[in-house]
């Protein structure tokens, strides 16, 4: 590769401009521009004859990109919501994306760097070639236009299933690496923390990942989760290459299954960790009202009486208020809303105030005792252990779809001794309501996708979807629900209603 460490020149020069435009499928009718974009500010810096380079034409091909992705994702793929176009908009206009592109039409070789820049490997760095490629599509733009430009993008770009499938390998490289292992029966992969570097404040995590006895690649990063990300990705791309041909994901019949869990009220009732909560905040409101520091027996099965009609955090203060109110359960079912905005006028409180609040109660309750706040959760009876058998076995496809917080929800499982990839936990942080999350998930591939949850409200909100006709609706009793939620979920054709028992067994085998 010594050539790259200098510019070319002369005939060679003009050969490499001739070849880019041969592998474009395009010539320039004014070769200023591509002269242009061919120059980056580095050599324009050491030569003072050269007036121009290319990072104006970059600002233009950046939009020009843009607007041509944006129109063609949006053709191609009616069914896509905007979260995943934009994603998918990202995997085709990114660094490494553009960067490519460059590689493949050889601009790389035509690029004209100054001397520093070239001999520190400028002409390979993913930041000066996605910039190159943007230039030179500003500048082909600017040549001829919107038409030309758009066939030209066209022509580089994967197949749009390729670009799902890429999407995956960015957004959850452990969950594809995952899947290539199943599909091509190869084992599971497992990580291994092979060493911890650097001071406290600058630790550098470094991950193996195994798969059956074999130690295919390692992956650096400041958190031990990043490093296994890395591996992971490296991983998966050796293993396709290894494979190539024989591992067509999406390509196979509908084996893959995934179960789509909620988490509170299916798999961990936290019912009683949400009442000590909202009794400790409540209590620095109104101390008169809460002179105990933590609520009795008694108090906490009020509070598990009423969580049905808890929709968010926050509002478990506001309950807890009402019950100390002793006010009947029919208020909690008819006018919860009503008492919500008397309370919050009374005492002048927001809705921010509150959220904050609750936060700042578990945050602190956390910091002072965490052993004693996971405590207070419980798994359901026989759960853990279901899930366990399964997870070990292998093949089965789990995610936990939640509006908890991700970082919680991974401390109460490991805290059950399960150990839960934590990339397949999808929380509060994701932002993406649960009927988005399952959609998200259907067309990464083929599969048979359950879902489990306990608020008929969600389950309903999948059931009226038309993207969502295939999911298989459980619902689960033994959660928040209330006696009149259960008969509704009988009644319903397209849901079906497990006892806890049922849901135990079904879940340790399931594949
Ligand atoms: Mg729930």
């Amino acid at each position: 590769m010594k050539s790259s460490n200098v510019n070319l020149a002369g005939d060679e020069l003009l050969e490499a401009r001739k070849k880019i435009q041969e592998n474009a499928g395009y010539h320039f009718k004014n070769t200023q521009l591509l002269d242009e974009a061919l120059i980056h500010s580095s050599y324009k810096a050491e030569n003072e004859n050269v007036h121009v380079d290319n990072q104006r034409l970059e600002f233009f091909g950046d939009a020009v990109l843009q607007l041509v992705l944006s129109t063609f994702l949006f053709e191609t793929d009616k069914n896509a919501q905007e979260g995943l176009l934009t994603r998918m908009r990202s995997c085709l206009a990114n660094e490494e994306a553009t960067a490519n592109y460059s590689r493949s039409l050889e601009l790389d070789k035509a690029l004209l760097l100054g001397k520093g820049e070239c001999l520190g490997g400028g002409r390979e760095r993913d930041s000066i070639l996605g910039d190159l490629f943007e230039a030179f599509l500003g500048a082909l733009y600017l040549d001829s236009g919107l038409q030309e430009a758009t066939e030209f993008i066209l022509k580089l770009l994967p197949p749009i299933e390729e670009v799902k499938k890429k999407l995956i390998l960015t957004e959850n490289p452990k969950g594809a690496l995952l899947e290539i292992c199943q599909g091509l029966k190869i084992g599971r992969p497992e990580f291994q923390l092979v060493s911890t570097t650097g001071p406290d404040h600058a630790r550098v995590f470094e991950v193996c990942v195994i798969v059956g006895k074999r130690d295919y690649a390692h992956g650096k990063g400041t958190s031990e989760k990043q490093a296994e990300r890395q591996a992971a990705a490296a991983a998966y791309r050796i293993i396709q290459k290894e494979h190539n041909g024989t591992y067509h994901p999406g390509k196979a019949a509908v084996t893959n299954t995934v179960v789509a869990l909620d988490f509170d009220g299916v798999i961990c009732d936290s019912a009683s960790e949400t009442a000590v909560s909202a009794w400790k905040a409540a209590r620095t409101i109104w101390p008169s009202l809460f002179h105990r520091r933590l609520p009795t027996q008694k108090n906490i099965d009020a509070f598990r009486a009423v969580r049905p009609y808890l929709e968010t955090g926050y509002q478990a203060i506001l309950m807890t208020k009402m019950l100390q109110e002793k006010l009947p359960i029919s208020e909690f079912e008819l006018h919860l809303n009503e008492h919500f905005q008397r309370i919050m006028t009374e005492h002048s409180l927001t809705q921010q105030q509150l959220i904050e609040l609750f936060g700042a109660t578990r945050d602190n309750w956390i910091a002072e005792d965490q052993q004693n706040w996971l405590d207070w959760h419980t798994l359901y009876p026989g759960v853990a252990e279901a899930l366990k058998a399964n997870l070990s076995k292998g093949g089965t496809h789990f995610i936990i779809a939640t509006t908890k917080q991700e970082r919680f929800v991974s401390a109460i499982l490991k805290n059950a001794g399960i150990d839960f990839p934590e990339d397949d936990i999808f929380g509060l942080e994701r932002k993406r309501k649960k009927p988005v999350l399952l959609a998200e998930q259907l067309r990464l591939k083929p599969m048979a996708l359950y879902f489990i949850e306990d608020r008929l409200k969600t389950l309903f909100s999948v059931e009226s979807d038309p993207e969502l006709e295939s999911v298989k609706l459980i619902y689960a009793p033994w959660g928040y629900g209330t006696a009149n939620d259960a008969i509704i979920a009988q009644d319903d054709p397209h849901i079906k209603t497990m006892t806890l028992q049922e849901f135990t067994d079904w879940l340790a085998t399931v594949s």
